[in-house]
């Protein structure tokens, strides 16, 4: 009997975090697919803690599509646990990998504390990683094992972030990995590529059910606000995700500032991982679209304009409240869930002049929620914090494509394809765009169970 190739869906299915799916060959051989953290409420779950699966000692390889915590947050388990092989991914992944997960740890930590319980990982754990990863471009195949190769394409989400595609079978079959998806065309990278030729695809389906707002207005918006609180003299405080959100504000200030469309005040990007996520972004301007480099080759620092700080140390952001007068603060968590923002909220909230520049969803239970939503007082640090400040929402942000842009990258793919398998998504939002691909592109998609092995024939 010839056997086929199969995938197993591990985790990562009828949810958005903890992707983690496993490829093997005709020939038995195993390539491991991101090892997310499950997060929900908290940002690791119990499940996390749960023992591996699968033999840590049967992969060639574990590849990873981008650095967000929902895929590579149990990469140091996974090597706690005894996983030796190598890990491979763009050189940008590596490095913001190495950010998000130094994060983690401390996160993870604080987290366990407040349990009573021991961390899933500590910074020893974290460290341990990185010797075993290694890094492949963009477009350049590598082999991984007899009669298996991949080629990492762009799929425009972050820095780095990539598609994973696999040859097998004698070059015969390929199956494509979405990881996640941008929403091209973005500020920054460069659009999504197309799927071309493929016969099985895993794609991701966030917001596999629901359209964005439209993105038109949205630059004019974030300029009249920001003009409305420098005219009161106020302070701008913007709750921003520290990779991609703050680079993508930080480029649209730049142009805007450098082009005099609102008044020269200062500017701080008050977090650290901020700051080193920016570098990273810097680093990496070859890996941007053709108008920004172009804007880049034609002299112009994206990331550094008049009055723009970084505030690295505790004291330095504790002067930036002591500052009277106009001034812009970015600063993380996005949701206002931990960070430094949460103190300038808690300055500025009380403030009639100043203003909160909500940038997109806001989960529930959040504090970003609760102001999206209009409350009058919340508590911060134990207190009660009345609401004088404006609040305002700046929609158009997010990082992944919607429904219809899924459906409409599904049929970049050539005649050839024979399934879709859609994961990475709430239940509703992965039937949903089945059912969409099915009809529309009439390509069979389905939705696979956790656990479930698939043949691909
Ligand atoms: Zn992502």
């Amino acid at each position: 009997m010839i056997n086929s190739p199969k995938i197993t869906f591990c985790s990562g299915v009828s949810t958005v975090t903890g992707a983690n799916f496993i490829f093997e060959s005709s020939k038995g051989k195993k390539i491991m697919i991101d090892c997310g953290l499950i997060q929900g409420e908290k940002v690791a779950m119990e499940e996390n803690k749960k023992p591996f699966v699968y033999d840590l000692n049967s992969f060639e390889a574990l590849v990873i599509t981008h650095a967000h915590l929902d895929h590579v947050g149990r990469i140091p388990k996974l090597v706690k646990s005894g996983y030796k092989g190598p890990i491979y991914s763009t050189p940008e992944t590596r490095e913001l990998a190495e950010l998000v997960l130094n994060d983690a740890a401390g996160i993870l930590a604080e987290e366990a504390k407040r349990d009573g319980m021991e961390p899933i990982y500590d910074l020893n754990d974290v460290q341990a990683v990185f010797p075993l990863w290694k890094t492949v471009k963009y477009h350049e195949p590598l082999q991984l094992a007899e009669d298996v190769s991949i080629t990492l394409k762009d799929a425009g989400h972050i820095l780095g972030s990539s598609m994973v595609e696999i040859t097998t079978d004698n070059s015969a079959k390929k199956i494509l990995f979405t990881g996640d998806l941008g929403n091209s065309p973005a500020p920054l990278l460069c659009n999504t590529e197309i799927i071309g030729e493929i016969d099985y695809l895993v794609m991701e389906s966030v917001y596999g059910n629901r359209n964005h707002e439209s993105r038109e207005g949205r630059a004019e918006k974030f300029r009249e606000v920001i003009l409305e609180t420098m005219n009161r003299g106020g302070t701008l405080v913007i709750p921003t995700f520290s990779i991609d959100r703050t680079q993508i504000l930080l480029y649209e200030l730049n142009n805007l500032v450098e082009k005099n469309l609102v008044p020269r005040v200062p500017i701080f990007v008050d977090s650290p991982m901020a700051i080193r996520a920016t570098e990273i972004y810097a680093g990496s301007k070859y890996l941007f679209n053709d108008k920004v480099r172009e804007q880049i080759n034609h002299g112009d620092d994206i990331f550094k304009f008049p009055r723009l700080e970084f505030t690295i140390s505790k004291n330095e952001s504790q002067d930036i409240s002591r500052m009277n007068g106009a001034k812009i603060i970015l600063a993380g968590s996005g949701m206002s869930v931990g960070g430094r923002v949460i103190s300038h909220e808690r300055h500025y909230l009380p403030d009639p002049k100043s203003t909160i520049l909500l940038v997109g969803y806001q989960a529930a239970g959040s504090l970003g929620r609760e102001l999206a939503d209009g409350a009058k007082k919340v508590k911060i640090y134990g207190d009660i914090i009345k609401i004088k400040a404006r609040i305002e929402t700046l929609y158009g942000y997010s990082a992944h494509k919607d429904s219809d842009h899924l459906v409409e990258f599904v049929s970049t793919a050539t005649d050839k394809l024979k399934k879709v398998f859609v994961v990475m998504g709430e239940p509703g939002a992965e039937m949903y765009l089945a059912q969409r691909i099915n009809d529309e592109l009439v390509v069979k998609a389905v939705v696979p169970r956790e656990g479930e092995t698939v043949e691909l024939g």
